[in-house]
């Protein structure tokens, strides 16, 4: 680590710290993710190399809409060091910076890259748990799903059961204390984010998980037994009733969307895991076909004038 000079803090949390640096001797630019020893809790080795975002991104490396991790460090005290290509912000520091909404086409090229990096995850046996704006990293017009520290192996038969994702993003299954939800958790934090970048503020902005739950059902509309029947049981073990709306519909609340975004953010917002589309089914919806170009979302920034290959140098390259 002592090769790197550290700029500036890009992002902090009860984790750790995302650190702007600089190579010294390559002068590349490369955030460094650096996790507190009683985040990453490590005592071997093996633990730090099964460490989620470690393991997931070393099984996951060269696509284009998934960030890159370069190097992994372990410190003797138990931190984690991670270095990742550098990105230009996340997609939430773009929405604000953003002062007019995004057109649809922008909202298209942005989602069609999340879908592609998702779907590469997903036939790849991982499931991301934390898909928000802020975990979504963006460089000139390129979009790559970032923060794989929630990320977990799908396993068949074995149902994933910890209580994930950022609230406004969680999706209902996930609400009610399933043990049984899978990669369809995603597909529904898409649908959210998808809606969020044609309003430019969040879809569901639940303060607590029962909130969160009656802004869905105001929006979509309540589950009823046929729309959910695994719903009904979840809400009943939980001893939660959903209170009864109608909702006010999709285009209610997004009302610059098109019919076809309408109809993409009504099957990814489904109640029911099982009727969501997969990311690959998702990436032939409407909404994209016809689209011959994919036009660049984001503007094209400051070019970065240090960029150059990193050679393996220490740590393990993963
Ligand atoms: P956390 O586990 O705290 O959520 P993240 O991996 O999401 O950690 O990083 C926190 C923030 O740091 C991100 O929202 C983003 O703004 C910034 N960040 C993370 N990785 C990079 C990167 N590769 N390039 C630039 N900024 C980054
Ligand atoms: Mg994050």
């Amino acid at each position: 680590m002592e090769n790197y000079c550290f700029l500036k803090p890009l992002g902090e949390g009860s984790f750790g710290v995302v650190w702007k640096a600089l190579h010294k001797v390559t002068g590349e630019i490369v955030a460094i993710k650096q996790l507190k020893n009683e985040v990453s809790r490590l005592t071997s080795w093996e633990e730090f190399l099964q460490m989620a975002e470690v393991e997931s991104l070393s099984q996951l490396k060269n696509h284009p809409n998934i960030v890159n991790l370069k190097q992994a460090f372990m410190g003797f005290d138990g931190t984690a060091s991670l270095v990742f290509e550098f990105m230009e912000g996340n997609l939430l520091q773009f929405m604000q910076l953003h002062k007019k909404r995004f057109n649809e086409a922008e909202i298209r090229n942005v989602c069609h890259q999340i879908l592609l990096g998702l779907d590469h995850m997903h036939k790849n046996g991982w499931c991301h748990r934390d898909l928000k704006p802020e975990n979504l990293l963006v460089k000139q017009g390129v979009v790559k799903i970032g923060d794989l520290g929630s990320a977990k192996k799908i396993q068949p038969g074995i149902p994933f059961k910890d209580y994930v994702t950022t609230r406004w993003y969680r999706a209902p299954e996930v609400l009610l204390g399933s043990h049984f939800y899978d990669s369809k958790v995603d597909m529904w934090a898409v649908g959210v984010i998808l809606a969020e970048m044609f309003n430019l503020r969040p879809l569901l902005p639940g303060q607590n998980a029962e909130q969160q739950l009656f802004w869905i059902c105001s929006v979509l509309g309540s589950p009823t037994m046929k729309s959910w029947p695994e719903g009904q049981i979840l809400a009943g073990q939980a001893e939660y009733q959903f209170p009864q709306f109608s909702g006010s519909g999709l285009s209610f609340f997004i009302p610059s969307a098109s019919e076809s975004a309408i109809q993409l953010i009504t099957s990814l917002l489904s109640w029911d895991p099982a009727k969501r589309p997969t990311a690959a089914e998702a990436l032939k919806h409407p909404f994209f076909v016809g689209s011959h170009r994919i036009p660049r979302a984001i503007p094209r920034a400051i070019p970065e004038r240090h960029n150059h290959i990193l050679p393996n140098i220490g740590g393990i390259l993963v």
